[in-house]
């Protein structure tokens, strides 16, 4: 791989500031999901690792923590500035180890630096509240303070954006950070740790620690578990959220946890169809279908179900499969063969139980990870689609013919992360995005997602909120104040 910057790729964890292999040299393999190619071995780091970064975090925090938000602010505003520089860099980074195309991945930066740049700022308005008094002699306080060391554990299918939306708020509340990237994605994390380091982030305020698969539950484990770590932000599955939710409650850590998804898409009589198959197309087959965010069922209303299926799967057909280095392609390589066996799966359950293939289907003709954009229509809740997240680029049409048997389908899962649904009665509008269990409602658009909105999910879709002024409290103490005597 030819970076304009080749020090932008990096190949160790960093503790202290510094650049460090793993315990015995051990190192595990970044692949390209695109050619199946080693990109770059890299240290496969576990508990010890761990542990020495979560030391060098918590002997930075009283020096970091000291500094005034502006001061903080400064370094944050360089490493926005250095991450928009490299943009072309971080791009080509990303869409090496991850496989979405180069558009997508340019996105991503500037949606995963638009995190920092407003964070950076958020922070010096961390207000406390001077509070009325209940007794003539005392003057009441609340404070807000960050709360200490925190961790950090994120998915492939944001390389850089999940690292941001969790690191900033830290930084700029005037926490210390220990990070742990995905294994499938480490080299855009640790691009954006070289550049905080040229920005003048102080050794051991931001470390990062990378591990294969195998590594991820010990480390894990010692996040979890160390008394040192007051604070666990974590995006993934459902499955691993419950993992650490447990090991959490030992040391009583405060969690933030961004899970799956099972993302209602309804499309109402009453919708503009060409929009909302523009909003489909971009919400379900963004990144190949791997965002928890993604669409994951389409409802739609029976008198407009036909021409919906007609227009999407034309559209769907249009779409351009292959490496996300190649001009013009829109939908890349699945992240690994498990990803493609479990769109296989769905299909085949789907198809079993009665649904039709409108377009796609199956493997691409190019073969390894890619899969042809798909469309079903005659779906039912029966089936997989209806229950599981596919994480693949696969829409399921399902029928409808009451507002209130939308919103009873919708509902109808533990999952309650993102909800779409397009209408142009403003009534409905209302109705129906207050009925909707889910952290974020977005109406007449498949794309919802900026560093100004709280983004987060209810019921086993987690904890908390990225992004938008809540998103800075996560890191944050409140610490009531009582002066008396006075
Ligand atoms: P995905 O389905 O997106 O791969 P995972 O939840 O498996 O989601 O992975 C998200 C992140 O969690 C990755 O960084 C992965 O290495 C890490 N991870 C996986 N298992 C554990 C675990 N037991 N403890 C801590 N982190 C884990």
């Amino acid at each position: 791989m030819q970076l304009k910057d080749m020090s932008l790729l990096k190949a160790k964890g960093y503790i202290d500031g510094k650049w460090v292999d793993a315990d015995a040299g051990r190192r595990f393999a970044v692949t390209n999901p695109a050619t199946g190619a080693t990109l770059v071995e890299v240290a496969d780091m576990g508990a010890t690792e761990t542990r020495r970064a979560i030391d060098a975090a918590s002997r930075a925090l009283p020096a970091w923590r000291a500094k005034t938000a502006k001061e903080r602010a400064t370094i944050m505003r360089r490493w926005f500035d250095l991450i928009i520089a490299h943009t072309e860099d971080l791009a080509l980074l990303m869409t090496s180890e991850q496989g979405k195309p180069l558009a997508e991945s340019r996105g991503e930066v500037a949606y995963g630096a638009s995190f920092i740049e407003w964070f950076a700022e958020e922070g010096k308005r961390a207000y406390g509240d001077v509070i009325p008094t209940t007794q003539a002699d005392r003057r009441l306080f609340a404070l807000k303070q960050g709360i200490g060391v925190c961790a950090a554990i994120t998915p492939w299918n944001f390389p850089i954006a999940m690292i941001t939306r969790k690191c900033a708020p830290a930084f700029a509340a005037g926490c210390t950070v220990v990070a742990k990237p995905a294994e499938a994605t480490p080299l855009s994390a640790l691009a954006l740790v070289e550049l905080a380091e040229q920005a003048g982030f102080p050794p051991g305020v931001f470390n990062i620690v990378i591990g294969d698969a195998g590594k991820a539950p010990e480390i894990g484990l010692e996040l979890c578990t160390s008394p040192i770590v007051r604070k666990v932000s974590f995006t993934g599955s459902t499955e691993v959220g419950r993992i650490l939710l447990r090991q959490s409650a030992d040391t009583i850590k405060k969690l933030s946890l961004e899970l799956g998804g099972n993302a209602p898409f309804i499309v109402f009589d009453d919708a503009d169809l060409d929009a909302a198959v523009e909003g489909a197309i971009a919400s379900k087959y963004r990144n190949a279908g791997q965002t928890c965010v993604c669409a994951n069922r389409l409802l739609v209303q029976d008198g407009v179900y036909d021409a919906f299926a007609e227009k999407l799967a034309a559209k769907v057909a249009q779409l351009e499969v292959g490496a996300g280095t190649e001009p013009g392609v829109t939908v890349g390589p699945l992240i690994e063969p498990a990803a493609i066996e479990k769109v296989e799966a769905h299909i085949a359950d789907a198809v079993g139980k009665g649904a039709r293939v409108v377009t796609g289907g199956k493997r691409h003709a190019l073969g390894g990870l890619f899969f042809e954009p798909t469309v079903l229509a005659g779906v039912t809740p029966q089936m997989r689609v209806a229950r599981e997240e596919t994480f693949g680029p696969v829409a399921p049409l399902f029928r409808f013919k009451t507002e209130d048997e939308a919103i009873a389908m919708a509902n109808d899962t533990e999952f309650g992360l993102a909800s779409y649904f397009y209408s142009r009665d403003v009534g409905r509008v209302f109705r129906v995005a207050e009925s909707l269990e889910s952290g974020m409602v977005c109406v007449n658009s498949g794309i919802l997602s900026n560093e100004v909105s709280p983004f987060g999910g209810v019921k086993q879709s987690g904890l908390g909120r990225e992004g938008s002024k809540y998103g800075l409290d996560e890191y944050m103490e409140i610490k009531y104040l009582c002066l008396a005597g006075l």
